[in-house]
Formats: C-alpha cells, sequence, structure tokens
C-alpha cells in the first residue's frame, strides 16, 4: 500500500506542476491537485487510480454515450491501429474507415445531408462549418454575406470563431479575442419576447438581428438543437422550425450543432428529428465514437455540397487529423452498437424513469424545479423560494455544493454556470444506464439535496 501511495503522491505533484488544465480554477487545482485520477471505467461506473469506483452521471464530458469499458470500441481501434492507425486526407489521399464512416453518416443523417467533412471535435466542426458557409456564399457571389447568428446561452466551443459564437462571458473574457459579426439573438428562447417589438413567433429575437444587419450581410444562424451547457434548455414547440423557414426566408443558412444532441442522446438519433427540420449544415462530435476517439464533422446538405464540388482550386480547409483511419474506425463500430443494441430505445425507456425521479425530486425538496428532460439530457434547477422564483444568494453557490455532496456519495454530476450565479444541475448519463442505475443515481441525489439543508 505504501508503494502504491508513493506513486500515487508523485502523480499528484506532477499533475499540479506539469499538467495545465482545461476548464479548471488554476489556482485552486495547483493548491488541491486534481479531484481523481481516472484509472479504469466499466458502464456507468468509472474508478479512480486508488480504487474508489463512481457513477458517471454524465457521461463525462456529455461524450461517452455507450459508457466505459466497451471493449468492442477498443478492439475496434486496436485492429485499424495495427493494420494502419493514420493516413492523410489530403489531396485526393483516402482510407476505408472514412470512407464508410461518411456513407453511414449520410444514411443515418436526416434530409439530404448527403456529405461529410471531417474534424477532430466540436470547436472545429464549427469552425468548419462557419467557414464552409461563407465560402458557399463567396462561391454564390455573394462575398458580403459573412455574420453569423447563434442563440444567448450557447456553447459552440472555443476555437476563436466558435468561441464567438459561444455565449458565456467566462470563454469571452478569458481571451478577449473574438471575430467580428457575431451576433447573439437574445432575450433567451426561454422567455423570447423582444419588449416593445414583442412577438408571437419565438424566432423573433432571430428575425429582429437579421433585419437591423440585412439579410444580404449574413452567412448563418447556428444552433444547439437542445442547449446543453448553457443549461439544458428544450426549445419551445415550434421554434426549430420557425428557424429554418426565416432560413429559407432570408437565404440564410441554418447550422445545427448536434454535438451533444447527435447520436441517440435526446432519443432521436439526432436532435433535429424532434422537430422534423433538416439543417443545411450538421456538426457532430462527441458520440460519434462515445468519446473513444478523437472525431467530429459536418454533415452537408446536397445543394451546398454540389455548388462546393463545381470549385476547381484547392478547398483550403482541412486538420491533419481530418478523416482519421483509426477514429474513423471506432465511429463504425460505435454506429453498429448503437443499432444493434437499440440503444435509441432505451434513451427513451429511461427517459420516463429519469422524469419520475425529477418529479419525486420536486414533489420532495422544495428547492427543487423546473427540471427539463429529453431523452437522457436532463437539468434542474435550485431556488431559495421555487414558488416566487426567488434565486439563492450567489454566495450560498446552491448547485455547487449539491453536486459536492453528490461527489461525496459517488456521483458525478455538473453544475452549469454556477459562476454567473445559476443553480442548475446537469444530468446526462451514459445511454446504456438501466432503471436500477437511474434509481440509484437518484436516491443519491435525493440524498444531497438533504444534506445540504
Ligand atoms: N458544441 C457543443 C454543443 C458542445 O457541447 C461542445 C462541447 O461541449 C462543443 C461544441 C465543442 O466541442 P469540443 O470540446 O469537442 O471542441
Amino acid at each position: 500500500f505504501s508503494l502504491k501511495q508513493t506513486i500515487y503522491q508523485e502523480l499528484v505533484e506532477w499533475d499540479k506542476k506539469y499538467f495545465l488544465h482545461p476548464t479548471t480554477v488554476p489556482k485552486t487545482h495547483v493548491e488541491q491537485g486534481p479531484k481523481l485520477i481516472f484509472s479504469e471505467g466499466n458502464g456507468i461506473y468509472v474508478t479512480d487510480i486508488r480504487g474508489e469506483s463512481y457513477i458517471d452521471g454524465i457521461s463525462m464530458l456529455w461524450n461517452v454515450n455507450l459508457g466505459h469499458g466497451q471493449k468492442e470500441l477498443a478492439e475496434a481501434a486496436k485492429e485499424q491501429m495495427s493494420k494502419l492507425a493514420f493516413s492523410s486526407s489530403f489531396v485526393s489521399y483516402s482510407n476505408e474507415p472514412a470512407i464508410r464512416l461518411a456513407e453511414k453518416l449520410v444514411s443515418l443523417s436526416p434530409g439530404d445531408l448527403n456529405a461529410v467533412f471531417y474534424t477532430s471535435g466540436g470547436s472545429e466542426s464549427n469552425d468548419t462549418a462557419f467557414k464552409l458557409a461563407r465560402f458557399y456564399w463567396q462561391l454564390k457571389g455573394k462575398p458580403e454575406k459573412t455574420k453569423i447568428i447563434a442563440l444567448e446561452r450557447s456553447y459552440h466551443g472555443v476555437t476563436i470563431a466558435a468561441q464567438t459564437a459561444t455565449n458565456v462571458p467566462a470563454f469571452h473574457e478569458f481571451s478577449g479575442s473574438q471575430i467580428s459579426g457575431v451576433f447573439h439573438a437574445k432575450p433567451h428562447l426561454t422567455h423570447c419576447e423582444l419588449g416593445e417589438r414583442s412577438d408571437p413567433n419565438y424566432e423573433g429575437c432571430i428575425r429582429y438581428i437579421v433585419e437591423k444587419e440585412g439579410a444580404d450581410t449574413i452567412a448563418a444562424v447556428i444552433l444547439e438543437p437542445v442547449q446543453g451547457s448553457g443549461g439544458v434548455y428544450i426549445p419551445p414547440e415550434g421554434y426549430l422550425q420557425a428557424v429554418c423557414k426565416l432560413c429559407d426566408e432570408y437565404n440564410i443558412l441554418f447550422i445545427a450543432d448536434e454535438v451533444i444532441c447527435g447520436f441517440g442522446r435526446t432519443g432521436t438519433m439526432f436532435g433535429v428529428e424532434h422537430w422534423g427540420v433538416v439543417p443545411d449544415l450538421m456538426t457532430f462530435a462527441k458520440g460519434v465514437t462515445s468519446g473513444y476517439a478523437q472525431l467530429g464533422g459536418v454533415l452537408i446538405k446536397q445543394s451546398i455540397r454540389d455548388t462546393l464540388v463545381e470549385y476547381d482550386d484547392v478547398l483550403a480547409h482541412g486538420f491533419t487529423y481530418s478523416g482519421h483511419s483509426t477514429a474513423c474506425a471506432v465511429g463504425l463500430k460505435n454506429i453498429e452498437i448503437l443499432e444493434r443494441e437499440q440503444i435509441v430505445q432505451n434513451v427513451k425507456n429511461m427517459e420516463q424513469e429519469l422524469k419520475k425521479g425529477l418529479k419525486y425530486l420536486e414533489d420532495k425538496h422544495t428547492i427543487v424545479a423546473k427540471s427539463r428532460v429529453i431523452g437522457l439530457l436532463a437539468g434542474f434547477e435550485l431556488f431559495a423560494d421555487r414558488d416566487s422564483e426567488t434565486p439563492f444568494d450567489p454566495t450560498v453557490k446552491a448547485a455547487v455544493k449539491v453536486v459536492e455532496e453528490c461527489f461525496n456519495r459517488k456521483l458525478i454530476l455538473r453544475a452549469l454556470r454556477a459562476n454567473e450565479g445559476h443553480n442548475i444541475i446537469a444530468i446526462s448519463p451514459p445511454l446504456t444506464i438501466n432503471k436500477d442505475e437511474i434509481e440509484t443515481m437518484i436516491q443519491i441525489i435525493d440524498d444531497s439535496i438533504a444534506a445540504c439543508k
């Protein structure tokens, strides 16, 4: 044990000294060291190097959709790596997994999204979508169509263009560098009325910007079908359809960011399917490999693809890992398992259990309100007085405390936008979760809320 303890201490010291962590408070990290050093996983459980197991109630970063320790995914990676780990996709080189996965993605995606551009993650996918949209308009002889409209509380990633579209102040304050010409439709879609310009159609907030800036200057609107990191917001019925119609009306491309929603998270293969809309560009990442390899991409509508392929010069965009052979082999196997195990059906069934669980928490605890569940993507809020929607004093950090209590009881959850004074807790477990496991999670949350009183 003492040898193990020595190794553990060494890892903690090296972590503090050499590993600058993403989206972490550096000062606290250097003082306190890593919270857990994960070493193994199995299903919804992850184990830390000291041997303690935790329920992963958020699929790590909303991405480990098939759960941890999935041996078939590991085998698919091993097989491909042993044959050919990586090959270039630049200048017309190709590889079998990338070709097969492209065909599969096209067959799964709605409407005429008929071609794929690969990236290595969500931010790169959104940057790519913006660049493709602008390039498309250039090819159409409308180079002045460059602006992007995103929504309040959106999260689209952290590369500079994606980060500009992200509407979480901390990310903008961090670097101060944004691209120009990105607008956020406000107020939020949950109260989408524009004061004196009150509009019964929810998309009014976007229309307002389009009319103010001029449709001739706008390349695209981007939104998450269900907002994730911004607070788990399910759009009001009719909203996505209205945005889609507005984009058609003004000749603006509609980009759906499916980085969280894609691959079954919301109980359909892609989030947009709930509202029957087909975007012009659809970005994906995370769930395409359940996080087992870094992969993302943009699905492209036929008419846009046709315009792009007319271009008789180099399409000067691409990442070293666009079409990564091993990542694509993992993606193919991941989709095969999703289909074979009828995971989307499991998500639909478990959605009901999660709804019941959150209803139970609302009935029992007067501080719990506004629970939102779609598939296995859920959030709930804490209020000092929920009837009058009186928030907790920001110094109380109610959601952070509940999440800490859950952690002490071996359940990992996440408080969203706590530094802006919100008290929203996200739940998004692996899509393989069963009824008993959901009940265990709810019991732990129940005990944790009680412990905070
Ligand atoms: N888009 C959405 C909706 C996301 O939730 C995220 C990450 O959480 C991203 C984009 C960025 O993805 P990545 O972190 O892989 O760059």
